[in-house]
């Protein structure tokens, strides 16, 4: 009991912190803004790759993303979207010359991680300031982009994976600090539908514990790469609107495991040849595996899906409980 309560005030500090994040990212999306918060990209990308919440699941343990893969062309220079102290410069995964960081501590206190930079690239100023704790300019170089050996949806995935942790410790999401990309595509509605025992299943009537299903998708100046939205809510049977997630925050804390699996229903797909998201509408930090308590008859459900910028699409679903 103790540890719930623990838990729910943690949840409650989590949710001023995204009220805060929400406020900044509507003055970004309408253009007033502090220019603090309105950080230049690292260099020019192609594309995003994943974002945040993009589901991550190589090898059956599956992941939360945590930051944002920006897209770039080979052997891409790298400049620093924050000014501030560098304090680490490291060879994170030990021996694998793709997994070299240079993290950046701004005058904010989030700390910018820039992940996959080319170790030999990494300019003497940089390791130099590092041993010594100076601070760099915003736009200093930083190394280049390192050249990723894998090909996935047909394009070679170079890319620089940018993570931004706050003084909580918790991951922000980066966009929310940088400048807005255009983006005008609003995320797509696939299906939805009647989920039990936390999988999809086909129909549109049921008995018993069930959830309802989203399988929707985002698009950020690419065709082909698809990543979860930004936020997702519904209303049910004509209610007020209920927010599942809005990812300006992981709902895991400083874990970037927690409650995947409980947001994301089974059939679910993260890696190199397969993306697919099945998001669990009854999901919450308090009951991650909620069920429908409906009295029978017909019901119908309106689900919103939202991108970064604020491009919005919706969709109703009607079913019978039996
Ligand atoms: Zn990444």
């Amino acid at each position: 009991m103790k540890f719930l309560f623990v838990f729910l005030m943690l949840a409650s500090t989590a949710f001023a912190h995204v009220n805060l994040t929400v406020t900044k990212a509507n003055e970004l999306a309408t253009g007033v803004l502090e220019t603090q918060l309105a950080h230049p990209w690292p260099f020019e990308l192609l594309s995003i790759g994943h974002n945040m919440q993009s589901y991550q699941n190589y090898s059956g343990e599956p992941y939360w993303h945590d930051g944002l893969d920006i897209r770039s062309k080979p052997d891409q220079p790298i400049y620093a979207a924050a000014g501030g102290k560098v304090v680490n410069v490291e060879n994170y995964v030990p021996g694998n010359p793709l997994y070299w960081e240079i993290a950046i501590l701004d005058d904010q206190g989030f700390v910018w991680k820039y992940h996959h930079v080319a170790k030999a690239s990494i300019p003497a100023e940089i390791q130099a300031a590092y041993a010594q704790g100076a601070k760099i300019a915003v736009g200093t170089y930083l190394g280049n982009v390192v050249r990723w050996p894998v090909t996935t949806h047909g394009e070679v995935y170079h890319h620089l994976h940018l993570l931004v942790v706050g003084k909580d410790k918790r991951y922000v999401n980066p966009f929310l600090l940088m400048m807005p990309l255009p983006d005008t595509v609003a995320p797509v509605i696939n299906q939805i539908g009647i989920a039990k025992n936390h999988r999809p299943i086909q129909g549109q009537q049921v008995s018993g514990p069930h959830s309802i299903f989203v399988d929707a998708s985002d698009l950020v100046l690419h065709r082909t790469f698809i990543l979860p939205p930004h936020q997702i809510s519904y209303r049910l049977d004509n209610g007020p609107e209920v927010i599942v997630w809005r990812f300006d925050t992981l709902p895991s804390g400083t874990n970037d495991k927690d409650f995947i699996n409980d947001f994301y229903l089974e059939g679910t797909c993260g890696n190199y040849n397969c993306r697919k998201f099945f998001f669990n509408l009854n999901f919450t930090t308090r009951r991650p595996r909620a069920t429908m308590n409906l009295a029978p008859g017909e019901h119908q459900i309106e689900v919103m899906v939202e991108d970064i910028v604020g491009n919005r699409s919706a969709r109703p679903f009607r079913w019978r409980v039996l």
